[in-house]
């Protein structure tokens, strides 16, 4: 249910409700809004009392029924987009967010040099992955707390906030030690462990739709980090596993309007493990502006024949540099910056 507080009411109303709802057996999230604040009450319904009965309570304007499976990420309870700031850089607001970088943290040399070539062709977060989600356990599974040491140095170098991956509960307090912002890979969109722990932090959390998973369970995972108490969640659309075989996955541009429409969290697009080849990442990012993305997570190697992982896609600098230069006009005619 939301509680529609009345525009102008007072902090001890909106305290009062929530303390009720809470007698109730529900959880409420205060969301407070350019125009009035409204009050999410959660919770399984079944053998509860009625929320209904708040409207009689002091600064209450109206009760309504939440009707999307996902509540606290839902645009029916929060009407304005979510901007989530990270240090000082806005990430769902007018400007279009580019987080570049490799795909794995490798050396100090690989990625101080990726760093820098990054930040300076504009980007404006750094992403690495120190911890990897690999098909095969042969496979580079990354440097771990190593990789994060030297994402922080990069940190430090270029003055980028970095993103990278967790995977397991066990290591999130190591990673959110490190990281500015936590990734959740796509084989983990479903992890409902891991979700409901990062829910309990406070650092933004970005997470990208698994290949076979609907917007609709997109969503539902967006809600289970939520509804732990982290409002500061990051969508981002990687491609879905379809029939086609040209490309790595197909991404999934209409995702975009769709998650505008249904919730107010911000969207990133990947067009690098979208497409799987370095050559499409340009076209792809362009589309995903066009289409409405708040912001682009693209992989770029100082080396990509040497990559340890995902080197097909990943751009080099000066292919980078030029992807951000023609991105202007795309970002131009939607209005953004
Ligand atoms: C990554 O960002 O390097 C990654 C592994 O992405 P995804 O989870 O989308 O495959
Ligand atoms: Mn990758």
């Amino acid at each position: 249910m939301i509680i529609v507080m009345k525009h102008g009411a007072t902090k001890q109303e909106i305290d009062d409700v929530a303390e009720k709802i809470e007698k109730l057996g529900y959880t409420p999230h205060i969301m407070f809004g350019v125009e009035r604040t409204i009050i999410a009450a959660v919770g399984d319904e079944r053998g509860k009392a009625r929320l209904q009965t708040l409207e009689s309570m002091h600064g209450v304007e109206d009760v309504v029924p939440i009707l999307k499976p996902y509540k606290l990420a839902s645009r029916e309870i929060k009407k304005e987009n979510t901007v989530i700031t990270v240090n000082g850089i806005k990430i769902g607001s007018e400007k279009i967010i580019v987080m570049a970088g490799p795909c794995s943290v490798e050396s100090r040399e690989q990625l101080i040099e990726t760093a820098r070539a990054v930040k300076e062709a504009g980007a404006d977060i750094l992403r690495g992955g120190a911890f990897k989600p690999r098909t095969s356990p042969y496979d580079f599974q990354g440097l771990e707390e190593d990789g994060l040491k030297l994402l922080s140095e990069a940190r430090d170098v270029t003055g980028l906030p970095i993103i990278t991956e967790v995977m397991n509960p066990i290591d999130v307090d190591l990673v959110a030690k490190y990281a500015d912002i936590l990734q959740v890979g796509a084989r983990n969109v479903q992890n409902f462990a891991l979700l409901k722990h990062l829910g309990q932090f406070k650092k933004p959390i970005l997470l990208k739709r698994g290949m076979m998973t609907t917007i609709k369970e997109f969503l539902m995972s967006a809600e289970y980090i939520m509804s732990e108490g982290n409002k500061e969640v990051i969508l981002c659309e990687r491609g879905i596993r379809t029939f086609e075989t040209a490309t790595r996955n197909t991404l999934d541009l209409s995702c975009i309007p769709v998650l505008r429409k249904e919730t107010h969290l911000p969207i990133i697009v990947d067009p690098s493990h979208a497409t799987g080849h370095w050559e499409y990442v340009a076209p792809m990012a362009k589309a995903a502006v066009a289409a409405g993305t708040d912001g682009l997570m693209i992989e770029v190697h100082s080396c990509p024949e040497e990559a340890y992982s995902d080197g097909p896609q990943s751009l080099k600098p000066a292919k980078f540099a030029k992807l951000m230069e023609e991105l202007k006009p795309f970002i131009k005619a939607v209005g953004r910056k």
